[in-house]
């Protein structure tokens, strides 16, 4: 094949490797994007995550919630996601975080658009959306913000579908104060001292009384998510909503996230009794937890 055909070819399938029919901004063939995850069965009805048993054969008021959010209520009121971390998922986050293949974002946007609608009926009328930022030293390697970016593509879509819905992006209130290590690879208790702190309010006085919808491409412990959660509760935020791309699935109490090896101490038998302190630890400093 001489240089010019190969110029003006497609580039496959970024996940399947097929031949695509037509350029696209987005290389993901149209079967791949039918393929992504969704997450299966009854989910916790305040993480969101994948509940150990039916909510109707618990019997009880809390059924609906799994163990972490009825030990140690989380810092905001509902978190959603899309779909579930792996597969076609997994492989398009790592496209656009990792390849930079920025294209992507905006299919994924609309994605998490449909996961934000689920909000829809309950949440408040008015919010800030704020993307989980990155620190300004991952943010200057990367050269963008994924979460920012979805949220961007997402808000574009909902401006359609729920016109009086007032959704408006505040990418600078939220900001990352440490560049803290990856969370890949980290226990629960790893993630959540790396969090200690992480964050602050850039402006408390945008945030005073406001319904915040925060934006994050991925749940995995929900460490983040509590974290910058709560410096919105502490800093006057009235409520948090929470709503992701993906969520890693917890599978017989072990949570699959993006590097962790089978010799890492948190996926041994003891996964549970830290995911528990990680949750306790999280509520026993005093915040309301709501
Ligand atoms: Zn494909
Ligand atoms: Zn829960």
């Amino acid at each position: 094949m001489d240089a010019l055909s190969c110029a003006l070819l497609p580039a496959p399938c970024t996940l399947c490797g097929s031949p695509l029919p037509q350029l696209s901004l987005a290389p993901i063939c149209a079967a791949c994007w039918t393929e992504f995850p969704l997450q299966p069965g009854d989910a916790c009805a305040r993480c969101g995550d994948t509940l150990d048993m039916p909510a109707t054969a618990a019997g009880s008021a809390s059924a609906s919630l799994c163990r972490f959010c009825r030990l140690a209520p989380p810092p905001f009121v509902r978190a959603v996601s899309y779909g579930i971390y792996q597969g076609r998922m997994k492989a398009a986050i790592h496209a656009l975080k990792f390849d930079r293949l920025r294209p992507v974002a905006r299919p994924l946007g609309q994605m998490l658009a449909q996961a934000i609608a689920r909000l829809a009926a309950e949440a408040p009328a008015e919010m800030l959306v704020v993307p989980v930022p990155l620190h300004r030293s991952r943010l200057a390697d990367r050269g963008f913000n994924q979460a920012r970016s979805l949220a961007g593509y997402a808000l574009e879509v909902l401006r359609k579908s729920h016109p009086d819905w007032r959704l408006t992006l505040a990418p600078r209130t939220l900001m990352r104060l440490r560049a803290t290590a990856s969370q890949a690879g980290l226990t629960s208790r790893g993630r959540r001292l790396n969090l200690r702190g992480a964050f602050t309010v850039s402006d408390p006085d945008a945030v005073r009384m406001k319904h915040i919808l925060l934006i994050d491409d991925i749940f995995t412990t929900g460490a983040t998510a509590r974290a910058a959660a709560l410096t919105m509760v502490r800093a006057g935020a009235a409520s948090v909503w929470v709503a992701t791309l993906a969520r890693a699935r917890r599978i017989s109490g072990h949570r699959h996230t993006p590097a962790e090896k089978p010799e890492d101490p948190g996926l041994s038998t003891h996964t549970f009794t830290r995911e528990l302190e990680h949750a306790i630890n999280f509520s026993s400093h005093g915040q309301p937890p709501f």
